[in-house]
């Protein structure tokens, strides 16, 4: 954005979760270009400062400001803390994200209840309660804002392997159609978006994880394979999801709610 110049986001306070690398650091630096003020939150505290500072100056040109803060997800204690630290910073929250995600691949019959409560536990208590606690902090402001929550293609279809990733991600979905019905009374929508294959961190890492259960025999294969039908012919990078994440945070989706944006390049069709 120009020197001067008003962006889409311009006066919005916006927190995103899982924001030290990844689609999340995407997510806030594509709001930053536009002129918000963004909390860049995740549990790995030092990551986050370091996007933080790397954030500043840019942030300084688009007009907005920036913030960071530490927190686990799943502990409503931190999130509460998270939000009053951008309060702090912004003086308000106009947009949250809940971002913050993680897999860990077993094959079906392996899956242990271990695997399927920590897998729950972040991408599905974690989005509750990120809900939860930004809904109050917008109702007590007076109503009015956006929750985003980050689905994915295993929000539309079971896959081999991830099955608790995938139960977690259907329960995003529906977490973002209770939240919609049950805070449109307060002026406040809640969406979702939902990436395909993205080239991150957790790709790179489900690869690896993938040859380790047997799935796959060779570095590169598992991510080769799993996306050879994406109709747009490549797998994502996390600025081909930042066009849909700032509209969905900007004025312009105002009349959307419940529903979740895919990005995934043509992999469901549904
Ligand atoms: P990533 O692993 O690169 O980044 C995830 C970030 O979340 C990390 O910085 C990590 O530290 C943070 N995090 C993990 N647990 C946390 C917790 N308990 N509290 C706070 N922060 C925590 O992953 P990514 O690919 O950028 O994924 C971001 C989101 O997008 C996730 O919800 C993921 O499920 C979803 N998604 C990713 C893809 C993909 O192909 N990469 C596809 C669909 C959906």
């Amino acid at each position: 954005m120009a020197d001067g110049a008003r962006g889409r986001l311009s006066g919005r306070s916006c927190i995103v979760t899982g924001a030290a690398q990844g689609i999340g650091r995407a997510i806030g630096e594509a709001l930053r270009d536009e002129g918000g003020d963004v909390c860049f939150a995740d549990i790995n505290a030092e990551m986050a400062e370091e996007v933080m500072r790397a954030n500043q100056e840019r942030s300084a040109r688009s007009g907005g400001k920036v913030a960071w803060a530490k927190v686990d997800v799943t502990k409503r204690d931190q999130v509460r803390a998270m939000i009053d630290k951008a309060v702090d910073a912004f003086g308000k929250i106009d947009v949250k994200f809940n971002n913050a995600g993680i897999n860990k691949p077993l094959n079906f019959l392996d899956v242990t209840e271990e695997n399927w409560r920590t897998i729950m536990e972040v991408n599905g208590l974690g989005v509750l309660i990120g809900m939860q606690e930004a809904a109050k902090q917008m109702i007590s402001q007076g109503g009015g804002g956006k929750i985003i929550n980050t689905a994915s293609i295993a929000s539309r279809q079971g896959f081999d392997n991830v099955a608790p990733y995938c139960a977690s991600k259907w329960a995003v979905v529906s977490l973002t159609q209770s939240g919609a019905r049950d805070l449109a009374k307060h002026n406040i929508t809640v969406t979702g978006f939902g990436p395909g294959v993205v080239a991150t961190e957790m790709w790179r890492q489900l690869d690896k994880d993938l040859m380790e259960i047997g799935v796959s025999e060779r570095e590169g294969q598992a991510i080769e394979e799993f996306s050879a039908d994406i109709l747009r012919g490549r797998v994502a990078t996390p600025s081909d999801i930042t066009g849909a994440t700032t509209f969905l945070a900007s004025r312009e989706s105002d009349y959307r709610t419940g529903q979740i944006v895919m990005i995934d390049g043509g992999m469901t069709l549904v």
